[in-house]
This record gives structure tokens, C-alpha cells and sequence, in this order.
């Protein structure tokens, strides 16, 4: 489907939804981040990249204080009034709360908001680690700033998407994902701090295709492995802090004053924090070897990272282990990782760009010869953050 059929496509839903045509079009990308697994709420780096699949939403202000709402990919929509927002109490409409959240954080803020009608398409995969849930606060945020008159710089965008996940959702998500759809640039990847929220770009070298290679092993994220993760972070930081007060998160750690004080920390926080530490300075040794195009090195801080994600994150799964296997096996592989949380979804591949047309039938094949899963394998480009369909 391309650009104008996909605009087709929603505007005619629109119509029959909504009964008028939409007058506002608004994009927000999905990501991918290179390296850097779970660094970002450890306040730590992230080598991050739009994708060029996307979340738009056709809207249409209203006179009212009334949101009306729907997807194309989810049933359920619903609609709410600005002047008492709350959860959507029904579990077919638990979706709409990004939207609801982003409105209540805005409003929260000091913004005075304005209704719409909107419709939602998307074609990042939902629930699979390349962020379909911050798009969809991003593009929510982009509607609200053009139909209530206000503007907000990407990166206070970012933090109130965040808020929104956090608080009224309650997912207690980092920011690397709102912060990627927001300030995402064709071309390049980011490497961003999530300490100071400032980021820098980052070419990939010209010979080298990013492939998404999703293993459609569902994300297990309903338990408490992600907030698990974070606790034994941060009991991390508080005993190494014991040791050196100035230590505010892992991301102040080096790998020598870890290595000294490591025995005081219970064994598993041990691995946890080591991992973080480690693949801190991988995102800042890809940074010099991704516009190089420095193969070898990148297939070592790949795997390294892999393979710290299974042995001492442990955020691997069975699917994941055997996505990567074929991965490795695919012509014109450089380089393998997961990608997102972990628990499932979706890994990410460097490929010498000529071969990416042969990688992801290899990579199907074998895989799904693995496991008995057709999995989705596909090329991405990075492109610009969100904003207005035809900025
Ligand atoms: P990810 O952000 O990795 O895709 P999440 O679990 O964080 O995974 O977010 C996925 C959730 O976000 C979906 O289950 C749904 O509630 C919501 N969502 C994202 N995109 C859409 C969409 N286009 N339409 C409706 N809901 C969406
Ligand atoms: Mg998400």
C-alpha cells in the first residue's frame, strides 16, 4: 500500500466513521534502538533509529470539548470530554488511555486543549519493541498542539508522552521511545543521553541495511520482569553508592569501580548492573563503528550484547535464541541483536545492503524451519520524527 492509497484508505474510513472528511494529517514513526537494551532508565546511552513504519492520525477539530476516537487497527474506540478525563473503563477501550493519558498530561501542563474527531492507522506491529505505543502518544500530541493552537518543543513532547505511559497508563517505560519518535531524523541514527536528554546523529554507513527480523513469539511483559529489572538496578546504585557517594545511576559507574566493589552486591543485581554498565560503552563504541562501517567490530558489540541480554539481563527467550541462529546464518549478516524490552519481539540485523534481498527469504525460511513460526522480516530507513503528514 503506498502513500495515497493509505490516505484513501483513512479518509474514507473517516467518512463513514465521523460522517465528514478530516482536515489535519499528523505522522509519528516507530523505532529501533541499535544498541542499548534497558540503559535508558538507568539514565545511560542508546543508539535509537526511526523506522519508516508509521502511526497517523486523520482528525478533525470540533467546536466542543469532546475527543472521538478510533483505529483501524484496534476495535473499540471511544470518546471522552476534556473536562473529565478518565481511564477507559471498559478493557476493549483499554488502547484509547495513550490518548487519554496525553490529553490529561497536556491539559496537566497548562495547555489549554480543543476536541477533535480522529482515526488511527498504523503499521508498526503492535506489542513487538519498535515503540507502536510512544507513536501513538506522539502523533496524539502533534493533533492536540494543532487543533487547541500551541507548540511544544520535541523534547518537552517527549517527557509529557512519557508522563502520560507512566502515569496514567501505567506502564513505567524509560524514555528512549517517545524521544526517538519525537526527534528522529532521515538518514541517521541518534545516539541519545537519557540523562540530559540531548542527543547527536549518528550516519550509518551507506553499504549497511538495517533489517527488522520480528519473531512473532508474543511479548511476555505481563509479569513483573521489567519493573524486576529496574528494583535490582536500583538496588544496585544504592549499594554502590554506599562505597561512592557521588554514583547517582549505573550510568556513573565504570567498569573498574564495578569490578572492585561487585561482591558486595547480591549475585543477581551483580549480573544486572554489569550488563547495563557494559553496554553503556557499547553504544559509545558504535557510535565511531556504525559511519565506519567497521564490520568486525560491529559484529562483536552486537553479539556481546546479545549475549549479555541472555545471560546476565535475562531478557531472552527460546524464539529470540533461535531468530538470532538464523540471523547469523543469513547471507550478508554483520551483525545480530535483540531489540526493545526483550521477552519476545523484535530483533534487529546489520546486513551489507546488497544482500538484504536475499537475507530475509533465508532468514524466513530458516527460521520458521526452526520453530514453526512465520516470522516478519523487512528492511527499515530511518526518517523524520513526528509531525504533519506533508511537512
Ligand atoms: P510497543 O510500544 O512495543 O508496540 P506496547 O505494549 O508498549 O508495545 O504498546 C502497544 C499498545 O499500544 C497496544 O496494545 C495498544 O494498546 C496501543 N496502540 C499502539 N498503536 C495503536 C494503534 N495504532 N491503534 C490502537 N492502539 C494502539
Ligand atoms: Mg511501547
Amino acid at each position: 500500500m503506498n502513500t495515497e492509497q493509505r490516505q484513501q484508505l483513512i479518509a474514507h474510513a473517516f467518512s463513514t466513521h465521523f460522517g465528514a472528511t478530516p482536515t489535519l494529517w499528523c505522522r509519528a514513526p516507530g523505532r529501533v534502538d541499535l544498541m542499548g537494551s534497558h540503559t535508558d532508565y538507568n539514565l545511560g546511552y542508546v543508539m535509537t533509529m526511526t523506522v519508516d513504519r508509521d502511526t497517523w492520525m486523520a482528525a478533525r477539530p470540533r467546536a466542543d470539548r469532546l475527543v472521538r476516537i478510533a483505529s483501524l487497527n484496534l476495535p473499540g474506540g471511544s470518546e471522552f470530554s476534556l473536562d473529565d478525563i478518565q481511564p477507559a473503563n471498559n478493557p476493549e477501550m483499554r488502547w484509547t488511555d495513550y490518548i487519554r493519558g496525553v490529553a490529561k498530561v497536556l491539559q496537566d501542563a497548562g495547555h489549554p486543549l480543543a476536541g477533535f474527531d480522529g482515526l488511527i492507522h498504523s503499521t508498526i506491529p503492535l506489542g513487538s519493541g519498535l515503540s507502536s505505543s510512544a507513536a501513538l502518544e506522539m502523533v496524539t500530541a502533534i493533533v492536540f498542539q494543532q487543533v487547541s493552537d500551541f507548540r511544544l518543543d520535541a523534547v518537552q513532547m517527549a517527557r509529557l508522552g512519557q508522563q502520560a505511559e507512566n502515569q496514567f497508563v501505567g506502564v513505567s517505560c524509560g524514555i528512549l521511545d517517545q524521544y526517538s519518535s519525537a526527534l528522529g531524523r532521515a538518514g541517521a541514527a541518534l545516539l541519545l543521553d537519557c540523562r540530559d536528554l540531548t542527543s547527536r546523529d549518528v550516519p550509518v554507513h551507506p553499504t549497511i541495511g538495517v533489517v527488522i527480523c520480528d519473531t512473532k513469539a508474543e511479548r511476555q511483559l505481563v509479569g513483573t520482569e521489567y519493573a524486576d529489572r529496574r528494583r535490582q538496578c536500583e538496588e544496585g546504585v544504592r549499594v554502590l553508592q554506599q562505597r561512592q557517594p557521588e554514583i547517582r545511576s549505573l550510568r556513573d559507574v565504570p567498569v573498574e569501580v564495578f569490578e572492585r566493589y561487585k561482591q558486595h552486591l547480591p549475585a543477581v543485581v551483580a549480573k544486572r548492573c554489569q550488563f547495563i554498565i557494559e553496554e553503556n560503552t557499547r553504544v559509545l563504541e558504535l557510535k565511531d563503528a556504525l559511519p565506519r562501517g567497521d564490520k568486525q567490530k560491529l559484529h562483536h558489540l552486537f553479539h556481546a550484547s546479545y549475549v549479555g541480554a541472555r545471560d546476565l539481563y535475562e531478557i531472552a527467550v527460546p524464539a529470540m535464541e533461535a531468530m538470532l541462529n538464523a540471523m547469523l546464518e543469513g547471507p550478508g549478516v554483520i551483525a545480530a541483536r535483540q531489540a526493545g524490552a526483550g521477552f519476545g519481539g523484535c530483533m534487529v540485523a546489520l546486513v551489507e545492503a546488497q544482500f538484504v534481498q536475499h537475507f530475509v527469504p533465508y532468514v524466513t525460511q530458516a527460521y520458521t524451519g526452526k520453530t514453526g513460526v512465520q516470522p516478519s522480516i523487512y528492511s527499515v530507513a530511518a526518517v523524520d520524527g513526528a509531525g504533519l503528514l506533508n511537512r
